[in-house]
Parts: structure tokens; sequence; C-alpha cells
């Protein structure tokens, strides 16, 4: 059984889908941290992205691999463990602006179709319900006013010690959505078939409660 889960940055999309996925005992598999490993070569590399010849030599270079250790998603980079460096926010913008563009998502398209095929998987991302699995049982469209992912946005950052400006962590969030629903290809919308669910007002265990009751009567 396949469970797709989009929406916006900050929505909560991964703290949700990991629990899901845990109760259900599928795998879940965060196609975001992909996305940043590519980004991240590219930064590191200087790579000129918007000159063709040099994102798909790149490319060529960038092997990524998923491997589980305790159940736990790591995302592997030519041999790298990148699960931490991928977190950056600078690499969260990265991975915005260069999956735009249509070599990076081709090259991570057979990954993930290739892991879902195999698996139980609750996936998530921006185009899974409308693009990678578009026959997935279920689909998530999941989000939150700007607001309020901004301010939970804010706390993880403040409590990873961090000390950082409340509007500009807005900012970056309004910036992230509108790239991300406004590219030609695959843009961040939901599904004709997704459900809508809104976790402005709703606690964690609420939302992971409404998705294992969806995914149950399903299954
Ligand atoms: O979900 P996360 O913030 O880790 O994703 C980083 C970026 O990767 C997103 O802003 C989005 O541009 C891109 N992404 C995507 N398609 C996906 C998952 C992520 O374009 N399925």
């Amino acid at each position: 059984m396949n469970i797709a889960i989009d929406g916006p940055a900050g929505a909560g999309k991964s703290t949700i889908a990991k629990l899901a996925a845990k109760g259900l005992g599928f795998l879940y598999v965060d196609t975001g941290a992909m996305y940043r490993a590519i980004g991240l070569y590219l930064l590191e590399n200087e790579v000129d992205y918007n000159e063709e010849s040099q994102l798909l030599e790149a490319l060529d270079k960038i092997n990524i691999e998923i491997k589980y250790v305790d159940g736990v998603q790591r995302v592997i980079l030519n041999d790298r463990d990148v699960s931490e460096a991928i977190r950056r926010e600078e690499v969260g913008q990265a991975a915005s602006t260069t999956s735009a563009l249509k070599p990076v998502r081709a090259k991570l398209l057979d990954l993930q179709r290739d892991i879902a095929a195999k698996n139980d998987v609750i996936m998530d991302g921006r185009d899974i319900g409308t693009n990678i699995l578009p026959n997935a049982e279920l689909k998530i469209y999941l989000t939150a006013s700007v607001e309020v992912r901004a301010q939970r946005r804010y706390k993880e950052l403040v409590e990873k010690g961090e000390t950082p400006d409340f509007e500009e962590v807005k900012k970056g969030i309004e910036q992230r959505d509108y790239q991300d629903m406004n590219r030609d290809i695959a843009p961040l919308r939901q599904a004709e078939d997704a459900v809508l669910v809104d976790t402005s007002d709703m606690t964690i265990d609420e939302v992971v409660a409404r998705i294992t009751e969806l995914a149950e009567e399903r299954r």
C-alpha cells in the first residue's frame, strides 16, 4: 500500500509521516531529503546549475542511496552519510531552487517509484500524489497557515540553539511556497483525490490519528 503526503514547507509532513508510518508498520520515505542531497552537492561543488551542460555533468557524478538504520531513513550521497548536513536552511533553499530543474526531477523519479513499488510506504514531498504515485491508495494534502508554519520553524531553530529572526523565517517559508507552487514542472498542488488536512489548530497526535484512521479504512 502506498500513502502520499504532500504539502508546503513546515506543515509538519515529516513529523506526522514518521509517526504514522511507525504505527502502521510502513516505511517512511522523505523525498525532500533526496532533493536536499542534490542541492548540497551543487552548493558544495559550486556548480553553475543554470548551465545545462554543467548541471548534467554534475548529476552524472551524483549517486544517492536511501538506507534504513533502526527504521530511520539515512541519505547517502556518493558513499557519504549527509543526513544531518542536508538539514541546514541554505540547503533547503538550494533544494527548492534546483528541484525546479527538469534533469534534477528526472533523476529522482525512478528511485522514488522503485522504493514505493517494493514496500508499503508513506512517502512525503511536493508531487507524490500528483506525479510520482498517482495511484496511491491514500493521498493527503497537509497544510497549515504561513503564520503557524513560521512559528513552528522558529521554535525548532531556537531549540537547536540558534537565534533566528521571526520575520526572516516567515519570509523564507513564503519564498519557498512561492517557488514550489509556481514552477513549471511538478509544482506543489493538492491532487484532486487528496484529503485536505489543515494542521493549524491540530496537535501532532490528532493529525497522526486522522491519517492512521484514513489508512486503516483503505487498507
Ligand atoms: O520537504 P523539504 O523541505 O525537505 O524539501 C526541500 C525542497 O525540495 C522543497 O522546498 C521542494 O522544492 C523540493 N521537493 C520537491 N519535490 C518533492 C520533495 C521536495 O520539489 N517531492
